[in-house]
């Protein structure tokens, strides 16, 4: 594959992520569920590119990503490039932002929290630079790598 190159992709229709941070690919796929024997997924790890320097790709075939799933992979890689495939060609190209909250995306690590013993749905308010995201019912306040781990 080329540098900063999709054009031959392995996927015909489906979504590509491009741009992704190092390391973040196989924390993507899981996080989507496509961690499975049946998924056709395309991994590039650890890629030459012209913007990062290097760069992770995820190719994932017959799927577009909801609203939901972009939130939680804008968590760990805002900035990154999501891209719609029809018939091989790129139909849609955007940028994927880090979200303003995350509501039921992560888990609170707080063993005595509400949202963990009770089960209610998880509301976290997420400020950025550096990024932490802060429980709205018991306020422990967790950082990026505790995000990373805790994306549901
Ligand atoms: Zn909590």
């Amino acid at each position: 594959m080329k540098k900063d190159d999709i054009r031959l992709m392995p996927i015909s229709n489906g979504t590509v992520l491009d741009h992704l941070p190092v390391g973040s690919a196989l924390r993507i796929i899981e996080i989507l569920g496509l961690d499975k024997p049946k998924s056709a997924v395309t991994l590039a790890i650890n890629t030459e590119s012209k913007s990062m320097g290097k760069k992770d790709l995820v190719f994932i075939e017959g799927k577009e990503l909801s609203r939901e799933e972009t939130d939680k992979i804008g968590l760990i890689a805002a900035g990154a490039t999501l891209n719609v495939i029809k018939a091989s060609e790129v139909k849609k190209k955007e940028t994927i932002a880090m979200p303003d909250h995350a509501d039921g995306l992560i888990k609170c690590m707080n063993p005595k929290c509400i949202t963990v013993i009770e089960g209610l749905p998880t509301r976290f308010s997420i400020r950025k630079d550096p990024l932490r995201a802060k429980c709205r019912y018991c306020e422990k306040e967790m950082n990026e790598k505790e995000i990373f781990n805790a994306i549901k």
